[in-house]
């Protein structure tokens, strides 16, 4: 028979399954298998009888090794970690034999609920590949009474502790067969490195006769695992075992194919959109409209000189490269709070392996040895990093091969600090006026890039919701993405170059002629001439020709922006994105900190309304704080309302700051991602409470977001409960087509133009009408060059555009015939159309479109 133990429910609680825990350490059960409790009384007891092997620092989480040997991880709370101990009092300290039904913790269950993440409490078996968890049949999301039987423990008998536990004496070795579809590449072997970090052990893995300590990527990769490949896997150390079950569970476990982008096997170099019509002329989508001309320019870095030899002493120069090492490590650090902060996941976790790298003792040590042998620093190590990269190139696994650039792009950023001058020697230089072309760019760097003043930019990949061209198009920048590979190989030949960006019409001419130049020159005079006229109506209300007021708004991310959009002459704020508050910060803003920033942005924009979107959080806008699960379809998990909803304490600490703001009256509230009617409500009821607990008079206008295609067919009923609609084209269109707005591949299809969604959007400007709800558009549809009209054509009644587009939108609707144009769209969506026909008779149209003191189009005033 095999040994086994029976758990005991450790308080009053309900019961939770782990794969539903709002962390993805336990949700993926990377720690082990188990259940988590939600506590319905704030004291926790022993499960079982047992030593405690280790109690965590800030009392939070403790491992209790049961009388049969098996380790449990008590983790009270979920983010607990950050209270430092504070409303949690501990009753037991490692070495300690408990009872079962001991006092493991008393805790202050407010405090906790309040400052925590959650008070979910997982109960994990951490050595899971000894022991099996067989649940007993309590049902889950039910109350279970303290002391009930909850689960048995079953020995699967297979690794066993080499050591005796005696501290720091442990030893554990399992045998595992790597489940990594890529191998042993960067990532995981971070990863082992930081398992070995935090359990304070030494890990190391061993094939054959090799052996590769976790401390040193390079050591780790030189053992060039491969898929099914079997290693042992030795842990030393206190905690041991723990680190010994996370490291074989990380090994064994396949990963997903989404989560490693950067460092996957390398993607296949076909462009998704083929762009290049011939040798002059490239294709995008619009990002950002507008003309340019200037030079072509790829920011690269060229290989800097160094000298062989130290001038310096051995000592001076061994000082430099550990200065280096660290100040490189601090700017990592910086980059990868900032990635975290901002959602970009995948960016940071390729900043963690280059820091892991760079941290690794083996490449300090090489180094220093070159440099006392004579070398100067930087020398030193390029000459110790460039024999890594000449191995990496040579494996036999294309994804090691692939990750030599990483490794080169942190041999030569060292190089660079240790180099004086290195950067204006090293860096192509950007002039001021320059068309600058990336592959990808993240929002930091367009913000970086900015400094420069570009004339234009070009992205081989991206779309046009994403949120490099949102900052794009505030700040009028023009922009084409999705230009496709082919756009970097076309680019060598004309780097440097005059080129023509015209991202009105999605192209990018390289060798233009000289009239196309002096042609493009004049266009863009004009243009300049143009927005100085409509600049100067900006401030004005814009009608079109017909008579319908339609309210041109603006997007911000920002209190700051705000300023902007009212100088621009913005009617109000039509959507104030809050989550780039919450992105900003390593915790989430308090009630004041946002009181703040809401009042700095009513305060900017006079008399006029404002909108602020409570906080959209998940998908691809992630908040580290708040640890999301990671599951197969986050665009279609819980996200927007639906997290706020299971988050009460941040909603409501944004709703206390959103009652705050004076005059209430010139602030709206709107929800994002809600679905059906209730979930609005919800919000109302709980603004009412909030209201009179702060006993206020006034209430704020709360509204909806249509953004899914479920709140489109159901606007009636939404409208019915909400003071105002505002549809979010970038999700409408996403969600009816079934097509990721982040992926370039599809960049060129997923158009809002698309009848499906203007059909939506139709459906709800009558659904709304049926309740006299105003409509607003805040997608990027309201700022297209083309769609803009289509949707005040199906009757919306704002638009909230980039503050930069405010002046041109109101000139064009000044142009524009609302029912005329209304009768000939409704025409065309009885046709079997496609957004590509629709786009070009839109622009058709609009490029006939009478000045606004003509009428010279021949429409009859009968007719309309
Ligand atoms: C939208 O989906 O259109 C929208 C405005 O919201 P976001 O782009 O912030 O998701
Ligand atoms: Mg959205």
């Amino acid at each position: 028979m095999p040994a086994s133990t029976q758990l005991h429910a450790p308080l009053k609680a309900v019961l939770v399954p782990l794969d539903q825990v709002p962390d993805p350490v336990f949700a993926q059960q990377t720690m082990g298998p188990g259940i988590a409790l939600e506590p319905l009384e704030s004291q926790l007891f022993s499960p079982c009888d047992g030593e405690i092997v280790h109690l965590a620092r800030t009392r939070h989480a403790l491992t209790l090794k049961t009388d049969q040997g098996c380790d449990l991880l008590i983790h009270l709370g979920l983010d607990t970690v950050d209270l430092e101990g504070e409303g949690i009092t501990v009753h037991v300290a490692p070495g300690d034999r408990v009872r079962r039904g001991d006092l493991l913790w008393d805790f202050d269950a407010d405090l906790l609920a309040c400052r925590a993440l959650s008070l979910i409490t997982p109960l994990v078996v951490t050595s899971s590949d000894q022991w099996r968890c067989e649940l007993m049949d309590v049902p889950v999301g039910r109350v279970i009474e303290r002391g009930a039987a909850l689960m048995t423990l079953v020995a699967t008998s297979q690794a066993s502790p080499t050591g005796k536990g005696d501290g720091s004496n442990n030893e554990y070795r399992e045998q595992v067969t790597l489940a990594l579809a890529a191998g042993l590449h960067a990532r995981p072997a971070a990863r082992l490195r930081a398992i070995a970090r935090e359990h304070g052990c030494t890990l190391v893995l061993e094939r054959g006769e090799h052996q590769a300590d976790a401390a040193s990527l390079t050591a780790l990769m030189g053992l060039s695992l491969r898929h099914g490949d079997t290693l042992a896997v030795i842990a030393r150390g206190a905690d041991a075992a723990a680190a010994l079950g996370e490291a074989a569970a990380l090994l064994t476990t396949p990963e997903a194919a989404e989560d490693d982008p950067g460092h996957g096997e390398p993607a296949d170099p076909t462009p998704a959109v083929v762009p290049t019509k011939n040798d002059t002329t490239c294709y995008g989508l619009t990002a950002s409209p507008g003309l340019a001309v200037g030079p072509l320019v790829r920011p690269g870095h060229s290989r800097i000189e160094v000298n062989a030899d130290r001038e310096e002493s051995a000592e001076t120069a061994e000082r430099a490269l550990v200065q280096a090492i660290s100040t490189l490590n601090d700017t990592l650090v910086a980059d990868i709070d900032q990635a975290r902060r901002q959602g970009r996941r995948e960016e940071a976790d390729i900043l963690e392996a280059h820091q892991a790298w760079l941290d690794d003792p083996a490449l300090r040590e090489e180094s220093l040895a070159h440099i006392r042998a004579g070398r100067s620093a930087a020398f030193a190590w390029r000459e110790v990093l460039e024999g890594r990269i000449i191995a990496l190139r040579q494996s036999e696994s294309r994804l090691l091969a692939a990750r030599a650039d990483d490794l080169r792009d942190l041999q030569e950023r060292l190089v660079a600090l240790l180099v004086p001058d290195a950067a204006a020697v090293g860096h192509i230089e950007i002039a001021p006026g320059a068309i600058v072309m990336f592959e990808e760019i993240t929002p930091s760097q367009l913000l970086a890039l900015d400094r420069v003043s570009p004339a234009g930019l070009c992205l081989a990949g991206g779309g046009t919701t994403s949120h490099v061209a949102l900052l794009a198009r505030a700040r009028g920048l023009p922009c084409l993405a999705a230009m496709g590979a082919g756009l970097i190989e076309v680019m060598g030949r004309h780097q440097g170059g005059d080129v023509i960006l015209d991202a009105d019409n999605g192209a990018l001419i390289f060798s233009p002629a000289a009239d196309q130049l002096s042609e493009a020159r004049e266009r863009i005079e004009r243009n300049r001439t143009r927005a100085v006229a409509e600049q100067q109506m900006a401030h004005e209300p814009a009608r079109t020709r017909d008579d319908a007021l339609i309210e041109v708004c603006a997007n911000v991310a920002g209190p700051e922006e705000a300023r902007t959009a009212f100088d621009a002459g913005a009617d109000g704020i039509g959507l104030m994105r809050s989550e780039f508050l919450f992105m900003a910060h390593a915790q989430a803003p308090d009630q004041e900190m946002q009181r703040e920033s809401y009042q700095q942005a009513l305060d900017s924009m006079g008399t006029r309304q404002v909108i602020i979107r409570t906080l959209d959080i998940g998908a691809d806008k992630q908040l580290d704080y708040l640890s999301l699960p990671s599951v197969p379809n986050p665009a279609l998990g819980t996200r927007g309302v639906r997290l706020m909803a299971r988050h009460q304490a941040l909603l409501d600490v944004q709703l206390r700051a959103l009652l705050s703001v004076r005059p209430l009256d010139r602030l709206r509230i709107m929800v994002p991602m809600v679905c059906d009617a209730a979930e609005l409500v919800a919000v109302r009821e709980r603004i009412e409470v909030l209201a009179r607990e702060m006993n206020l008079e006034g209430r704020p206008e709360l509204g909806a977001m249509i953004e899914v295609p479920a709140a489109a067919v159901c606007a009636d009923q939404i409208a019915r409960v909400a003071d105002f609609l505002s549809i979010g084209t970038n999700d409408l269109t996403q969600y009816t087509l079934a097509m990721d707005r982040e992926d370039p591949d599809l960049a060129g299809r997923a158009d809002v133009l698309h009848p499906a969604v203007l059909r939506l959007i139709d459906l709800t400007v009558k659904g709304a009408s049926t309740h006299r709800c105003p409509v607003g558009v805040c997608g990027a549809a309201a700022g297209d060059p083309q769609a803009w009209a289509a949707l005040v054509a199906l009757g919306v009644d704002e638009l909230s555009v980039e503050p930069a587009r405010v002046a041109a939108v109101k000139a064009g609707i000044r142009r524009l015939d609302r029912a005329v144009l209304s009768r000939a769209l409704r025409e065309w969506l009885n046709e079997p159309i496609d957004s590509v026909t629709l786009r070009q008779r839109l622009e058709q149209w609009l490029s006939d479109a009478p000045d606004a003191n003509t009428n010279d189009r021949g429409v009859s005033d009968d007719a309309i």
